[in-house]
């Protein structure tokens, strides 16, 4: 469209809207983005007002005369919140989902130039909602709470998987919004939806209102949380809880301490639901207690406190649950209360053989329940990839002699079974490893045919019969075993420095797996083929460019420049690994064409 916008004019809708004096952070370079017809992904935290985005583009779309913003949203409470918000201010907006009976349906369809139109993944599956939409020309489709469409993010929802097909099908600008910033979760948001060179809106993850808190308690948690929300000075506070039934006889026991509560969780039933959550909205019973099916997205800007009874399984969940504390941006706690027998509750939770990127959330979770750094720096560590400043705010923070003090006092407390696998956590944190140990691990890599990660190289330096092991055919390499009954913690660690002194190198982009340096990497087994003559590869890359940019209506080279292609016909990439380490291939790229690349260069 034409940016017929421009500072001022956003400005003077948002205090007409709104009333709100300013953007916050990351929000008119959003707006702007899309108004420019660009695919945007904000990565911005809970609070931090993502709908104004959306809400603000589709007001100035609808007053340029293009059709209505579809907004893509997991719950229905959710949009419903969000209908009426927009409706609050002066907007035409509706949610059409499974729980409207006909006649609302048709109420709902029939409402003449929507700003906004809410709807669940699952509802566009129907053929003929699509087809309305459509006939609707929608303008944007906006994808809100993102990360569920990422198998990485802890609210994996399949039906979010097929939004790349209703996006080419739409043909318009895709706006996605999370609040999950781990780069994994964001490569897959722009692949699944097939965002084309997007604008990346993100800012930091810091809270700088928000006190992160973590307490060990072997026993006696509940008193603990009826202390701290005794403590409690207006606002409302949410006790958050893994079990369905504790939730119910801790609210039942917090009423008996006079601290007004309901409890929230998916066993419930909907009338129950409803009524727990007005009565926490409207201040009857200012704390809920709930499972974490409770929250996402809820717009409840005074929340003071946020208590965790146990972790949740991933860092993220815990970041985003604690994280709608303080969203009016006032001083606002995040308490965990943390105890051994977590871990065997989250084990049960992570069932036997959990994705590695299970595990890998679970350690983070852990981590920072030991940690003795800055917790939002051990937020920014896990999300970003960078330190950042101390909050200053955070225990660790304002009194680090007191965390560690816990922390020992937690250890000894702890029961036999915990305390072996901490003390198992020390040795491996501690081990050091001979020159000669160090060889065997580079020379375990030069015996890999092709790159893998370092987990694995770990487990087949420790001689581990795992199923990955196996496949990978890491038992007949002469180092495999070799370095039995060392703990893999350790391993780990020692190749990580191998990395960081370059005796080591990482290859393929989205998961670095290990490398000699200089050593080429080459195809396994089967002898290849003389090559064909490259400008016939040429020739036949060049084809499919051409084929791929008209089907999209692209331009040749935003497929691939030349440069990709005789990168690609320079370096005969053979899988996705190799593929990406070719400059102009980003995982989009691959994930989009990658197959047909390959198959040529075959
Ligand atoms: P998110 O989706 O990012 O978690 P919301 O969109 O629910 O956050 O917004 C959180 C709160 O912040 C809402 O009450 C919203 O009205 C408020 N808000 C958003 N933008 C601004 C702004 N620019 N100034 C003041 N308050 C804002
Ligand atoms: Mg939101
Ligand atoms: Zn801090």
């Amino acid at each position: 469209m034409n940016t017929n916008f421009n500072h001022q004019k956003l400005c003077s809708l948002l205090v007409d809207l709104y009333g709100y004096s300013n953007f916050r952070p990351g929000q008119e370079e959003a707006i702007g983005a899309t108004l420019a017809d660009k695919d945007v992904l904000v990565v911005l935290p809970t609070g931090a007002g993502k709908s104004l985005i959306f809400t603000i583009s589709a007001v100035l779309l609808r007053q340029e005369g293009h059709g209505p913003t579809l907004v893509v949203s997991p719950l229905i409470a959710l949009m419903e919140d969000q209908v009426r918000a927009a409706r609050a201010i002066g907007l035409r907006a509706v949610a059409i989902h499974s729980s409207l009976d006909a006649e609302q349906r048709r109420e709902a369809e029939a409402t003449e130039d929507p700003h906004l139109i809410y709807m669940s993944p699952e509802r566009l599956k129907v053929k003929r909602v699509v087809r309305w939409l459509l006939k609707r020309q929608v303008s944007r489709l906006v994808v809100d709470e993102a990360h569920c469409i990422s198998e990485w993010g802890h609210d994996f929802r399949p039906a979010y998987r097929l939004l790349g097909d209703l996006r080419q099908q739409f043909d318009v600008p895709v706006m996605a919004l999370t609040a999950t910033a781990t780069s994994k979760v964001r490569v897959e948001i722009v692949a699944a939806l097939g965002m084309r060179d997007p604008r990346i809106v993100m800012t930091g993850i810091r809270r700088e209102n928000l006190v992160f808190r973590v307490e060990h308690c072997a026993s006696g948690r509940p008193a603990r949380a009826a202390s701290l929300l005794g403590d409690l000075k207006g606002g409302r506070a949410i006790v958050y809880i893994q079990s369905r039934k504790r939730a119910a006889s801790l609210s039942r026991s917090l009423n008996k301490a006079g601290i007004k509560s309901g409890y929230y969780h998916a066993g419930r039933t909907a009338l129950a639901r409803t009524r727990a959550e007005a009565a926490f909205q409207d201040g009857r019973r200012p704390v809920l207690v709930a499972t974490s099916a409770f929250g996402m997205g809820i717009d409840r800007a005074d929340v003071r406190l946020v208590i965790h009874m146990g972790a949740p399984t991933s860092l993220a969940a815990y970041y985003q649950e604690a994280g709608r504390a303080g969203r009016d941006g006032r001083g606002a706690q995040a308490v965990l209360l943390y105890s051994a027998a977590d871990v065997m509750a989250v084990k049960r939770l992570l069932g036997a053989n959990p994705a590695p990127s299970a595990e890998i959330e679970w350690e983070a979770m852990a981590a920072y329940a030991w940690a003795t750094r800055c917790r939002q720096q051990v937020f920014s560590r896990h999300f970003l990839d960078e330190l950042g400043e101390p909050c200053g705010l955070c225990d660790c923070c304002v009194g680090r002699e007191h965390v560690e003090r816990g922390l020992e006092d937690a250890r000894v407390r702890s029961t036999s079974r915990a305390q072996a696998r901490r003390t198992a956590r020390v040795v491996a944190d501690t081990t050091e490893f001979t020159a000669s140990q160090v060889d065997t691990m580079v020379a375990f890599v030069g015996g890999l045919k092709r790159p893998i990660g370092k987990g694995l190289v770990a487990k087949g330096l420790r001689g581990s019969l795992a199923k990955a092991v196996k496949r990978k055919g890491l038992p007949s390499n002469p180092e495999f075993g070799a370095l039995k009954g060392l703990p893999e913690r350790a391993v780990i660690r020692a190749l990580d420095g191998l990395l960081a002194s370059g005796r080591l190198v990482p290859k393929g982009k989205k998961y670095p797996t290990l490398w000699l340096p200089e050593k080429r990497v080459r195809p396994s087994g089967v002898a290849r083929k003389p090559s064909a003559p490259p400008s016939s590869l040429m020739a036949a890359l060049k084809r499919l460019r051409k084929r791929e940019a008209r089907r999209r209506k692209w331009k040749a080279y935003q497929v691939f420049t030349n440069a990709t292609l005789e990168a690609i016909v320079q370096g005969k990439p053979f899988d996705k690994a190799t593929l990406l380490d070719i400059k102009g291939m980003g995982p989009v790229k691959v994930q989009r064409f990658g197959e047909e690349v390959l198959e040529l260069v075959r």
